[in-house]
Parts: C-alpha cells; structure tokens; sequence
C-alpha cells in the first residue's frame, strides 16, 4: 500500500475549493484546506504537504507573498498557483519565486490532476525523460526547457505554446507508449473543452518540426497507424 500523497488547496472561493477537494480526493489524495494566506502558510509548514495548490488573490496574506515565504523557510513542496490572471507578467513572477507550474482559472480538473502528477514525478527525480532538478529534459540533440516554454535543438532555441508544451510533457512521461488520439485529448486538454482530434495532429505537426531533425520523417514523435501517435527517444 503507498501513501496518499497529501494535497494543500490555499484558495479563498468556498465553491471552487470544495469542487477541488472532491475531485482531489476521489483520486486518492489526502486532502488539507486553507481559505486564506496566512492560514495557507502556517499549514504549509506545518504540514510540509506533498504538493501545493495556490490561490493569487487571497486574503490576509497574496500567493506571491505565501509563495516568497515557503521558499524563505525552505520548504520545497511543489507549488501549482491557480490564478485568473494569465498575464505574462505573473508567470514570470510566480516562476521566480520558486513556482512549480501554474493553471490558469477555468481549468479543467483533467488538465490540473496531469499537471499536480508532473510536479510530484519531478519532485521525486522519477520518470526518466522528465525534467530534472534543473526543470530541463533531454533526449536526442533536444533541451526542453520546462519553466522557459521553449526547446534548443542544434543550437537554434524554439518557443512552445503551452499546449505543446504539455502535449511534449505528456509524450516524454508515457516514453514508448501507443497514445490513442482520443486519450490525448482527454489528459492534455480535458474533457471540458472540445477540440477534435484533428486539434493533436496539427499539435504533432508543429512539434515535429521543432523536435525533429527531419520532419518529414520522425525519429521521436512517431505515427502508430490507426491508433495514434509514440514519442521514442
Ligand atoms: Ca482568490
């Protein structure tokens, strides 16, 4: 038997930690809850939970301040902010004060659980491929640069939108795996929104020219034909 991993959710609206907290803990997650700041805080350090869910707009104490106080304390708990805000500017600031990733408010529950299973992978140093402590993954002449949203192959740097980025993330954490189309869609862009599955080949297409060294014929982001698509090293 493993342990629940243990979850803190530092969010101020009733509703949508509530919402979290069942979802959460229908997937087998111990669940703890602040509904400000400062309580969040406290917690966290008391508790050194396994991942943190942060709330931006809190009251008594902002997420960035929680945030700039737990690495202060050295407390390394993955840190997931959800926010309302996607401007640039609060990605940049969240990542500098030691922010893990981010989700942007509405999210799916589908897209959070991918992303709170990326940072524990991470944490733990686990699946090979993933990024390590340094937030980068190799494979090939490929460097992906997790918290940068951008990849250097042959000494040329190429950004990625946030989708390919996930969608890359997901390849490399199920290595040589046949992914159905459908299940792609599922766990990278939810069930609450409806692209098609047109929407993963378009995906591919772009993140082969940037991953491949011959588009035209794929060494790591393969066609398995009528199923989908494997990422290989
Ligand atoms: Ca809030």
């Amino acid at each position: 038997m493993t342990t629940p991993v243990r979850c803190l959710v530092i969010e101020d609206e009733e509703l949508l930690r509530m919402a979290l907290g069942d979802a959460l803990r229908a997937e087998g997650f111990e669940l703890l809850e602040a509904g400000d700041g400062e309580e969040g805080l406290q917690l966290a350090l008391r508790e050194a939970p396994d991942v943190i869910l942060l709330d931006l707009m809190l009251p008594v104490r902002d997420g960035f301040s929680v945030l700039r106080a737990l690495r202060e304390d050295r407390l390394t708990s993955p840190v997931i902010i959800l926010s309302a805000r996607g401007e640039e500017w609060d990605r940049v600031q969240g990542f500098e004060f030691g922010a893990d990733d981010y989700v942007v408010k509405p999210f799916s529950t589908a897209e959070l659980l991918l992303r709170i299973r990326a940072v524990l992978e991470r944490a733990r140093g686990g699946t090979p491929g993933l990024a390590g402590t340094d937030g980068r993954a190799r494979f090939g002449d490929v460097e992906v640069d997790f918290a940068g949203y951008s990849l250097t192959r042959d000494g040329a740097r190429h950004g990625l939108s946030r989708r390919e980025l996930d969608l890359l993330r997901y390849f490399l954490e199920h290595e040589g795996r046949a992914l159905e189309r459908q299940r792609l869609l599922d766990d990278v862009w939810g069930r609450d929104s409806f692209p098609t599955t047109r929407t993963i080949d378009t995906h591919v297409l772009k993140l082969r020219k940037k991953i491949e060294p011959d588009p035209e014929s794929p060494r790591h982001l393969l066609t398995v034909h009528g199923v989908g698509y494997k990422f290989v090293r």
